[in-house]
């Protein structure tokens, strides 16, 4: 699974690296993914996180 962040849509509201820090950690004011490939075992928090953006940030494939 792969999951990327629109930094153009970003507004750094540190949500989805709180919901799924060992995916999404912040960089100054946007969120950046940490891996090119997202482990079944975080998968369901890398999905929720990118559900949760407030401003529907994150895609994931
Ligand atoms: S939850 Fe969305 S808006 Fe908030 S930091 Fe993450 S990608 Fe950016």
């Amino acid at each position: 699974m792969k999951a990327v962040v629109d930094g153009n849509t970003c507004i750094g509201c540190g949500l989805c690296a709180q919901i799924a820090p060992d995916v999404y950690e912040m960089s100054g004011d946007v969120a950046v993914v940490k891996m090119a490939d997202i482990p079944e075992a975080q998968a369901a928090d890398a999905r929720s996180a990118a559900e949760q953006c407030p401003v529907s940030a994150i895609s994931v494939s």
